[in-house]
């Protein structure tokens, strides 16, 4: 099964270009979209799950065109919204239930065993007649997971699912959708760069709406090798040293900045050539444009 995305576009009413000719294909394990704040990774999420349409371009699921057969993409669809809502009074196991009845399971005995092994699955099981009002952010992720996957989709999409999740919490989470991949198109978009460094095979880079770079994490990392210095500098000096350099990052080291800067020969002047991390390809994408 694979997902075409072909020069996808969306404009809202107030101008803004949320996605600009967009195109992507994703085939069965986890594909990571990656871009800050407002990028337009809910827009095409939305759009993939069917939920709004795109003024141009088509999405395709195999042979299934998202915007013209809505019915039969959502039975093949999982989805795990930004904002996702449980009832605090309810728990686990009767919401789940009524969201099973909710996708048309009907069959009481069918539904059970399908409640039961998806609580299993995303490790709730024990906590099953806990109110979710009382569950962790992990927690109800990973009762989001479950619901998303009551229908056995083939296609799941994530929308931003571990913001606020701790470390521990997040492991678990990386674990589980890890295991979802195997069999399933999984697209989980984020603007945590080790969220797809730890689990995603393809990633694609999307800022202002536009797909700025698309490949497999360790071939672009592999590309921008060699190319990247280190720098420990002084406050005031950032400023000029953003003038003469390519600076693609900066961030406090016991209240230095270190800077990171690309550049084809060696910069000399005090800087190390380091190592290139996912995290320098994606600041090098999405500080071009700025
Ligand atoms: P992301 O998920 O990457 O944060 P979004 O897709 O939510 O990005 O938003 C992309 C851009 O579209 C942002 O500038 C956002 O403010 C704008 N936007 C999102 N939804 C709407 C809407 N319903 N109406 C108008 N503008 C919107």
């Amino acid at each position: 099964m694979k997902l075409i995305i072909n020069d996808l576009s969306k404009t809202y009413d107030n101008g803004v270009k949320a996605l600009q000719n967009v195109s992507l294909e994703i085939s069965k394990g986890m594909f990571g979209l990656l871009g800050p704040n407002g990028a337009g990774k809910s827009t095409l999420m939305r759009t993939i799950a069917t939920l709004q349409d795109a003024d141009k371009g088509i999405v395709m699921l195999d042979d299934l065109n998202v915007q013209n057969d809505k019915q039969s993409i959502r039975k093949l669809l999982g989805y795990l919204p930004q904002q996702f809502g449980v009832y605090p009074k309810m728990s686990a196991e009767i919401l789940l239930n009524h969201l099973a009845v909710l996708k048309g399971i009907t069959s009481s005995g069918n539904r059970q065993e399908i409640v039961k092994a998806l609580l299993h699955k995303t490790n709730l099981y024990d906590v099953r007649k806990q109110n979710l009002g009382g569950f962790s952010g992990g927690m109800k992720q990973r009762f989001g997971i479950a619901q998303a996957l009551l229908n056995n989709p083939k296609l799941l999409i994530v929308d931003e699912p571990t913001a606020g999740l701790d470390p521990k919490e997040r492991n678990r989470f990386y674990n589980l959708l890890s295991e979802i991949a195997e069999n399933t198109i999984v697209i989980l978009s984020t603007h945590i760069v080790d969220d797809v460094k730890e689990l995603c095979s393809n990633m694609a880079i999307i800022n202002r709406g536009q797909v700025v770079l698309k490949g497999k994490p360790l071939q672009l990392i592999e590309e921008l090798k060699g190319k990247v210095y280190q720098k420990t500098i002084k406050r005031t000096e950032l400023d000029l040293y953003k003038k003469k350099y390519n600076v693609i990052n900066d961030k406090l080291f016991l209240g230095e900045p270190i800077i990171h800067i690309t550049s084809d020969v060696p910069p000399n002047d005090g800087f190390t050539l380091i190592d290139t991390s996912l995290e320098d390809v994606y600041f090098s994408q999405i500080n071009n444009l700025n």
